[in-house]
C-alpha cells in the first residue's frame, strides 16, 4: 500500500504554469524537523510506524517484508 503524493497532479498542471504554481503553495506538505511527518518510509512513503533504527527509515510493514534481505534473523 503506498501513501497519496501530492506531485500526482503535476502531470495535469504541467501545461497550466500559474494554476501548478497556486496548487504548489496551498498543497506542499511542510518541511519538518521532528515529529510524525519528520520521517517517510523509503519504499512506500508511509509516516506511520517508522524503523529508524540503523537509519533504514522503513515503516513496519516494508521492514517485515524486506527484513531477510536487509541480513536481520528472527531469534526465537
Ligand atoms: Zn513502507
Amino acid at each position: 500500500m503506498t501513501v497519496k503524493s501530492y506531485k500526482k497532479v503535476f502531470k495535469q498542471l504541467k501545461n497550466k504554469p500559474a494554476k501548478m504554481k497556486k496548487y504548489i503553495k496551498h498543497n506542499a506538505p511542510l518541511k519538518r524537523e521532528f515529529g510524525k511527518g519528520a520521517n517517510r518510509c523509503r519504499v512506500c512513503g508511509s509516516t506511520k510506524g517508522m524503523v529508524t533504527q540503523y537509519g533504514i527509515n522503513y515503516c513496519r510493514r516494508c521492514f517485515r517484508l524486506n527484513a531477510k534481505k536487509l541480513g536481520f534473523k528472527k531469534y526465537h
